[in-house]
């Protein structure tokens, strides 16, 4: 059923603390709206249950990214344009700065934040591997104060999140910890641009000595919630790459998962490409290739 705009109250308080005190006031009474870029697509569907919208678009207290010594600090109000374009954010962190130049078309990524992707915690979200996979932080701000969480653990389910009802994501806070890792990242999508991921994975990995000191494995849409192949990485780690480890990485990686049928693909379908992920990651850390 279509939804009568008459029903909505939008309110744009212009500052942070503002919009924490009223998600005080009132807990779970305002859903915040960043981009709207989910939100409006629920709304057009007639799938909105809150009435009552509380725009964080452009506040200055969410936006900007803060580069430190050994940090960056992305305000959640960042757009993908804005990602992708980050000289730093494309250097040490490309595989983030790629999935922001893949997620929706250009209008999308002008619009899309960060910390809307993160909250709308779609199991399928492109910048999500990304932030496993560097280990992000998430800075989370209520009128309490503010409290660092890792982001991995952050869904706790299909959906959901450890965020509380009067919480907002300020940031998501990355250590510059990678510049020597060869980066990974493929999305394997109905075609190119806009696309919901099948299958998207992003990895990091080091070698030293012709073995893998280091490597982190993360994925979307094979489970309900962005997934680190852990124990693929403890199989791989301090190995030679060679044909039985390959072998054993994609085995591993298979049992990690948890992928289902739905409109986009076969469970099948997705174990397979994950394998075939897994495999081509750890053939290009072996000879340095890039994708
Ligand atoms: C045409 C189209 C194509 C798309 N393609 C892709 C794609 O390829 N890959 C992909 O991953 N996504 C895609 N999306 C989904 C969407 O663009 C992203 O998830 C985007 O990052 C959402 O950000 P937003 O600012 O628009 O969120 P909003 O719609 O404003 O909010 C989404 C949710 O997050 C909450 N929220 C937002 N910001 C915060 C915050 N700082 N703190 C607490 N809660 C917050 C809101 O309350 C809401 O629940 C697409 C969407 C469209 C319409």
């Amino acid at each position: 059923m279509r939804s009568d705009p008459r029903d909505y109250q939008l309110v744009a308080p212009g500052t942070l603390h503002t919009v924490l005190a009223i998600m005080a006031e009132e807990p779970g009474a305002w859903l915040p709206i960043a981009g709207g870029t989910d939100v409006m697509v629920l709304y057009a569907a007639g799938k909105l249950p809150a009435r009552r919208l509380l725009s964080i678009w452009n506040l200055p207290e969410l936006r900007g990214i803060e580069v430190l010594p050994g940090e960056i600090r992305i305000g959640a109000g960042c757009t993908y344009t804005e990602l992708r374009e980050h000289e730093v954010i494309a250097r040490e962190f490309p595989l983030l700065a790629r999935a922001a130049s893949w997620t929706g078309g250009i209008a999308n990524q002008n619009r899309g934040t960060i910390g809307g992707n993160i909250v709308n915690a779609s199991p399928a979200a492109d910048s999500l591997p990304a932030l496993l996979v560097y280990e992000a932080e998430l800075i989370l701000v209520s009128i309490r104060g503010e409290r660092r969480v890792p982001y991995a653990g952050f869904h706790t389910g299909y959906k959901t999140t450890k965020l509380a009802v009067d919480e907002l994501v300020r940031a998501v806070s990355l250590r510059r910890q990678f510049s020597e890792y060869f980066h990974y990242a493929r999305k394997v999508g109905a075609r190119n641009a806009q696309a919901i991921a099948k299958v998207c994975v992003a990895a990091v990995g080091r070698l030293t000595k012709n073995c893998v000191d280091d490597l982190r494995i993360a994925l979307g849409s094979v489970a309900p919630v962005p997934l680190r192949l852990l124990n693929t990485e403890i199989a791989v780690k301090g190995k030679r790459i060679d044909s039985s480890l390959l072998m054993v990485a994609r085995k591993t990686a298979a049992s990690e998962i948890r992928p289902i049928n739905d409109i986009r693909s076969t469970a099948r379908y997705r174990s397979q490409v994950t394998s075939n992920l897994v495999e081509e990651f750890l053939r290009q850390l072996d000879t340095g290739a890039t994708v």
